[in-house]
């Protein structure tokens, strides 16, 4: 079509499972821990929905602030940390500015990239799916990218780069940094009390994985105010909806409902991990709420989606490889199960 840009060529729809399943653990969605007894949930709101919700979203920032331990000045919440992605890339990113990451990553770095006319370079992982912050570095001083994306721990391979070799990296540039700690909660060393120590330092966090409310779409940047100030002019105004906001902040007070569950997810996860190796099966460390593995399994995914089970596949040069969500232990249980029953 003659109207379309030339960037958006090649792009496809993105598509999500639509099978039929029993359970569900192919996109890392945490639990709903916090809303199960709806009495919890005061409908006045509904009385306001006639109302644009508060456009900078004061009364939610002031809460996720004393969740993070960030003042509030520092964070733009939206639509989702997806949503955060694209907002930074508008802001920041001119045709033909280079995206740095490392590679197998998350997909949308790649597509956002896409949209905004940016070349996106990947630098690939080792054999084992660590990451090497060196080989990263020199990358970056041989192309000079606009935006370096951290996706740390690394989806979809559960990878945690340390709190120091992302210091080294902050120390070492002047490109922007992006870090995505959408699964920092099941791991340790959050950057995001840094924000305010480096010019150049984004953090993204969402209430998708650990928070278990990947519904409601919530999600934010945490930067310092310069940034913050840049982003604000190229947001769109009132993006975060007031039921969003209002659910937000009800779960923000619910913190130790958060830990709790995810000390649950932490020692569920290595559970999974032992009965997978039991399986034969080459599964990475993760300190995520998902494990990454490799099988030699004949049609795998498809023997367990047609048991019901939905787990991601990956094709390409990751054919072989899979990422399973922690789920349950009703629903881990039948996954292990299901993947005995395949290799028969
Ligand atoms: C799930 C995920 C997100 C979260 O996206 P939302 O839009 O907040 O649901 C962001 N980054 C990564 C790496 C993810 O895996």
């Amino acid at each position: 079509m003659d109207w379309v840009r030339a960037d958006i060529n090649g792009l496809k729809v993105y598509k999500e499972s639509s099978s039929p399943y029993r359970i569900k653990l192919d996109a890392n969605e945490g639990e709903n821990i916090l809303f199960m007894d709806i009495s919890d949930i005061d409908l006045q709101i509904l009385y306001d929905i006639n109302r644009y919700p508060d456009s900078n979203a004061d009364m939610l920032r002031h809460e996720i602030s004393k969740y993070i331990g960030v003042n509030k000045d520092n964070i733009i919440a939206g639509n989702g940390s997806n949503a955060m992605i694209e907002l930074v890339m508008k802001t920041f990113i001119e045709s033909g500015d280079k995206v740095l990451s490392f590679v197998p990553t998350f997909g949308m770095y790649n597509i956002f990239s896409k949209i905004y006319n940016a070349e996106f370079i990947g630098v690939k992982s080792d054999e084992d799916f660590s990451l090497n912050m060196n080989s990263l570095i020199e990358k970056m001083e041989e192309i000079k990218p606009k935006l370096i994306m951290i996706c740390n721990p690394n989806n979809p391979t559960g990878y945690l780069i340390p709190r120091a070799e992302i210091i080294k990296l902050l120390e070492d540039t002047d490109s922007l940094v992006i870090v995505d700690e959408a699964y920092i909660e099941f791991a340790e060393g959050s950057i995001v009390g840094e924000v305010e120590n480096y010019k150049n330092l984004i953090v993204l966090r969402t209430f998708s994985k650990a928070i278990g409310l990947a519904g409601i779409r919530l999600g934010y940047m945490v930067s310092n105010i310069e940034i913050v100030n840049w982003v604000n002019k190229v947001k769109s105004p009132y993006n975060t909806n007031s039921l969003t906001q209002a659910l937000g902040i009800i779960a923000m007070k619910k913190k130790d409902r958060i830990s709790e569950y995810v000390q649950k997810v932490k020692s569920d996860r290595e559970v999974l991990y032992i009965k997978l190796k039991q399986q034969g099966i080459r599964v990475y460390p993760s300190s995520s709420n998902f494990l990454f593995f490799h099988s030699d399994i004949k049609d795998l995914y498809k023997k367990l989606k047609e048991d019901g089970v939905l787990i991601r596949k990956f094709s390409g040069e990751l054919e072989g490889y899979y990422r399973v969500t922690v789920g349950d232990r009703y629903e881990n249980e039948e996954f292990i199960k299901s993947l005995k029953g395949a290799v028969i």
